[in-house]
């Protein structure tokens, strides 16, 4: 809480990602959608990339990071993140499976838990280029219990990731 009463707001960052339908369309339009959220007080979104499935088929991932202010508890913006998805049609057939939309909950302030529901920071970030090199737009100097965040990105150069926008 805040001196006034209100709930502190944390810097929260959401990885996203689609790989069915228009996905570059979808990002923005959940970006929009989050920026709007109740409890959501900011939200800047990193360029767009497009990456290659990883361990499973199916079209290149659209990807990018956001960052948020909010006053949301951790599993109250996971709720969010999981309402947005089923309003985009989300489906779980299968692991990994292609997908209208995914929004991961990477970080969340410097909260660690680790839970079935959430577990943080996202336990696989680490080693997916796909969320390091747009997270590394919005926070360069970012450090992860695992090591600088651009120390972590070169060891996976080999991830190929191609900035598509703007
Ligand atoms: P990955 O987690 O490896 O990126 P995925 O995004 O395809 O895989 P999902 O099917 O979207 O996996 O999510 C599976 C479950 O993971 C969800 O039901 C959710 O409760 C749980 N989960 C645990 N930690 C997190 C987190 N930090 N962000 C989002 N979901 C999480
Ligand atoms: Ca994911
Ligand atoms: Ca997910």
């Amino acid at each position: 809480m805040t001196d006034d009463g209100a709930p502190a707001a944390v810097t929260a960052y959401i990885g996203l990602g689609a790989n069915l339908g228009d996905a570059g369309a979808t990002l923005r339009q959940a970006l929009r959608e989050l920026a709007a959220s109740k409890g959501i007080t900011a939200c800047e979104a990193s360029p767009f990339y497009r990456s290659a499935p990883v361990d499973a088929g199916g079209p290149d991932f659209v990807n990018a990071v956001a960052r948020l202010r909010t006053t949301l508890a951790p599993l109250a913006l996971l709720d969010l993140l999981q309402a947005l998805e089923r309003r985009h049609g989300r489906e779980r057939p299968y692991r990994n499976a292609p997908r209208t939309l995914d929004l991961d909950l990477l970080l969340y302030g410097d909260v660690t838990m680790d839970e079935p529901r959430l577990t943080l920071p996202h336990p696989r970030m680490h080693e997916r280029a796909f969320v390091l090199r747009p997270l590394l737009d919005l926070a360069p100097a970012l450090t992860l219990p695992q090591g600088r965040a651009t120390d972590l990105l070169a060891a996976i150069d080999d991830q190929p990731i191609q900035r598509i926008a703007p």
